[in-house]
């Protein structure tokens, strides 16, 4: 019998069967896909010779991520010259880059991403921490910056960016969540751009496998979990929330975030972008709320990922379908269908991304069991994006899962330095 048995191997449960290997615990992951790596896995979808992203594309979180700097993995995270453009029919761009110079966020944004660099180190510590964050939310009340920073007005190329980037979750970008989670987005990008992965997102998951399997993790592939599996220490259900009720016999009410579209194309070339910041920019966000599309392009970023002067595009839209993000991409960038050598459509239900909601119906104490990994039954923990803090790749859900495991047997270790700061 080994000491736990991790239900699912998306990037949740790899850092969890990480975290509990290097406790000195035996470790089975089982897997109902032939691969692992959920919603982080890339391949040739389209046609040889080009990698697309299955799911997830571009990383800021993973690059801000303090567990996957705890767990000393080398992921070859790839910039292109800008990070972000999100050009209008107007003719304008808002543009985010690394460099503050050129990002469109106005005057002030120098004296804000100081106020961030303060405020950033509460914030990182809430991800990596279950409901109450007590610590992270003392160093907030203390950090004068923090409620300044929400209560910020910005109009214009600035609203524009923000907003964008508030649409990556499912919150209305203009309530005070979505205010917060657009800057966030935006902050994070400034900070450590929105790379993706050189020779596809997958590597992420090859590196957590491969670091996994050097512990003497086992992974077995192919085989769907019917009931809870029996372990000496642990179960660890890294697989959505509603998932884990099927399993457990047990009803949840959790929101799901929207349905998804998304689009891969293999292409003859760069796309023809009117907006020439766009075409330096790795992720380009078209229209507002209503017919938003996040849309990326990796050549400028990773060229390994395409033949040369070719091109592989990625997309994805809750509001449009297939054929309305092709003609909004085509608004953008006359001539772009004409390129499109093969595409693959994906549609996805509702609950895919977020494996719940970002709205505040589903944040902190309003998560599935309180926002605390421990599932009402014994020895059972939720260590994937439907426990805190949520969708997006940073491995915090399965990394707060394994630590409550390991806590509750004791043999709980103090956090490495990396996350005690
Ligand atoms: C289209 C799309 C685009 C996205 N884009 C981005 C992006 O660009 N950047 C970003 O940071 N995030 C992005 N996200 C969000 C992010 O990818 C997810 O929130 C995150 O990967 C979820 O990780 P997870 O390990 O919790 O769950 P998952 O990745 O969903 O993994 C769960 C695993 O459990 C397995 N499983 C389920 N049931 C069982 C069972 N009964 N037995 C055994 N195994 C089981 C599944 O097969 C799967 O492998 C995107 C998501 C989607 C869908």
């Amino acid at each position: 019998m080994h000491d736990a048995v991790v239900i699912g191997a998306g990037h949740n449960g790899l850092v969890a069967a990480n975290v509990l290997a290097d406790a000195g615990w035996s470790v089975l992951v089982v897997e109902a896909e032939d691969e692992p790596g959920g919603a982080v896995r890339s391949g040739e979808l389209i046609e040889p010779g080009f990698v697309n992203d299955r799911h997830s594309a571009f990383y800021p979180l993973a690059a801000a991520s303090p567990v996957f700097r705890a767990l000393g993995v080398h992921i070859p995270f790839k910039h292109g010259p800008l990070v972000l453009a999100h050009p209008s029919v107007d003719g304008t761009t808002a543009v985010l880059s690394r460099d503050l110079a050129d990002t469109t966020m106005g005057a002030s944004w120098r004296e804000v991403m100081e106020m961030w660099a303060r405020v950033e180190p509460a914030l990182l510590r809430a991800l990596v921490t279950p409901f109450p964050q007590v610590r992270a939310a003392l160093m907030l009340t203390l950090e004068p910056g923090a409620l300044k920073l929400l209560r910020l007005r910005h109009e214009g190329l600035a609203d524009r960016l923000l907003v964008g980037n508030a649409l990556h979750s499912d919150v209305p970008p203009r309530t005070v969540l979505g205010r917060g989670f657009g800057l966030l987005l935006t902050a994070l990008g400034q900070r450590y751009g929105f790379p993706c992965v050189e020779g596809g997102a997958g590597r992420i998951t090859e590196v957590l496998v491969e670091r996994a399997r050097a512990r003497g993790v086992e992974l077995r592939v192919g085989e769907r979990v019917e009931r809870i599996p029996t372990a000496r220490h642990a179960v660890l259900a890294a697989i959505d929330v509603w998932e884990l009720a099927r399993i457990t016999g047990r009803s949840v009410r959790v929101e799901r975030d929207p349905a998804t579209v998304k689009l891969d194309w293999t292409l003859d070339g760069p796309i023809p972008w009117t907006s020439e910041p766009a075409r330096r920019a790795p992720v380009v966000h078209l229209g507002s709320e209503r017919d938003f599309v996040l849309f990326g392009q990796y050549s400028m970023a990773d060229p390994t990922r395409s033949p040369a002067g070719k091109e592989t595009a990625w997309a994805y839209s809750h509001v449009l379908s297939a054929e309305e993000i092709e003609n909004q991409v085509e608004r953008h960038a006359p001539g772009f269908r004409a390129l499109v050598r093969g595409r693959r459509l994906e549609e996805l239900p509702p609950g895919r991304v977020n494996l719940g909601t970002a709205r505040w119906r589903n944040e902190l104490v309003l998560r599935p069991f309180h926002g605390r990994p421990a599932t009402g039954i014994p020895n059972v923990w939720l260590a994937s994006a439907s426990a805190h803090p949520g969708g997006a790749v940073h491995g915090a859900a399965g990394w707060i899962a394994a630590h409550a495991a390991l806590r509750a047997t004791r043999s709980y270790r103090p956090l490495p330095q990396a996350l005690a700061r």
